[in-house]
Formats: structure tokens, sequence, C-alpha cells
């Protein structure tokens, strides 16, 4: 019996994935863009209205950003690639919508990591994170935590996350990110993002696209900002007897 030759991998298949050697910074950025459009969750092609009501000629949409695994997994490799040097024993994600990505990035690190997740919302005080009470022992004195997220636009839930990782005696490593688009800010800890960019948003009286006419694509604006899951309060340890 002859053995077959290996079948050709379809154009646009797996290999899609980088595993060339180290690119320079532009030209790594551009890759992980590319991944990011063959997935639909980057657009440039239309004029988009956000959820702000603002404008703009290009759109991320995170709930798509993982729906394809082996891209996934490959961006979750270069994440950790990136964070080897500081081994962590935590990976936290920074909600349940990261955590595809956050348990790609724990899979590939070698330090071998606890995953765990937070979970977000508001309370009267404003914006709160908060472990699950399950996850609370794995985030304690000592522990090194890498903070997985996939959008950073404020930076704000990635600064409440390294307070409450600090109150647990444990320290942040790093957050590494699949797009940062809030490019400025300094959140004080090493922040790896395969996409740093901060595409330009208009008010509909100055928005180039208007001014031309080109029809106005609603599909992503949604009438309610995203939900979030209401913040329970912490379940008593023990039943009073
Ligand atoms: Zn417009």
């Amino acid at each position: 019996m002859t053995p077959r030759a290996r079948p050709t991998p379809p154009a646009g298949g797996h290999d899609a994935v980088p595993r060339i050697s180290e690119p320079g910074p532009d030209a790594r950025e551009k890759i992980h863009l590319e991944i990011l459009r063959r997935t639909g969750a980057y657009r440039t092609d239309d004029h988009f209205l956000l959820p702000s009501g603002h404008h703009a000629p290009e759109f991320i949409d995170k709930a798509l950003v993982t729906t394809e695994p082996s891209f996934t997994e490959g961006l979750g490799e270069i994440i950790a690639k990136h964070f080897a040097p500081w081994p962590a024993d935590v990976v936290l994600s920074t909600g349940p919508g990261a955590l595809i990505l956050a348990h790609c990035v724990a899979r590939a690190l070698p330090s071998r990591p606890i995953l765990v997740y937070a979970t977000k919302g508001f309370t009267g005080q404003g914006r709160r994170v908060r472990l699950p009470d399950e996850f609370t022992r794995f985030v304690r004195k000592s522990s090194k935590v890498l903070v997985v997220e996939d959008l950073i636009t404020t930076g704000e839930t990635i600064r409440l996350l390294i307070k409450m990782v600090g109150e647990a005696g444990g320290v942040v490593v790093g957050i590494g990110c699949l797009w940062q688009r809030a490019t400025k800010i300094d959140l004080g800890k090493e922040v790896f993002s395969l996409v740093k960019r901060d595409f330009p948003t208009y008010e509909p009286a100055t928005c180039p696209q208007c001014a031309r006419g080109v029809a106005l694509n609603v599909e992503f604006a949604r009438a309610e900002p995203p939900v979030e899951e209401p913040l329970e309060a912490p379940r008593p340890r023990r039943r009073p007897s």
C-alpha cells in the first residue's frame, strides 16, 4: 500500500496563525489585525453606529474574537510566550467574556497556572470586581497573577483587579490582551497587547462618512449596554448550626 500524500492545507486554514520567526512589532501587529479580521471581529468596511452614539469607519466586536478556536489558541500562545519569563501561578480572566482567551494563554504557559475569572458589575459605590467564592483561595499571599483581557478601553476594570489581587496579598505580573484601544494609559504593570490601536470616532455632525452620504450600519449599536452579571453578596462559608 502506498502511503497517502499529506493533503495541502486549504488557503486560509489553520496555518494562517503566525508561526514565523520574530517579525518586528509593526509587522506583528498587522498579522494580528488580519487574524481578527478573519474572525469577523474587526471590520473596516463600513460606516458604523457605535453603542455610544458616535460614528466610526472601524469596529471591533468582542463577541466574535474567539469564535475560531485555532486562531484563539495561536493568539493565546503568543501572549503566553511574551509572559513566559515572568512565571504566573494564576491566570485571572477579567470576566467570563475573556475566559476562552485566558484558557488558551493559561494552557500555553510553561508555569502551568490555575485559571480563574472575576465578575464585574455595579454597586452603589460604582464599578466593582470580585472573585467568585470558589476561586478566592487561589488568589492569596504571594500569588503571581497574569491578568487576561480581550479589549482594554479605559483600563478601569484592570485597575480594580490589580487592587483586588494586592489586597489578597498577591501581585499582578502583567496584563495580556488582544486589543488595547486606550493606547496612552499607564496601568503601572507590563501590558502586552496583540493590537494597540485606537481608531477615530466622530460625532454625527462632524463625521466624514455622513458628509459623503454613506449609509449608516446600525447592526452593532445595541440599544442597551452589554449585560454584566449582578454582583451577589458573598455566600456564608458555613451554615449556622
Ligand atoms: Zn457618520
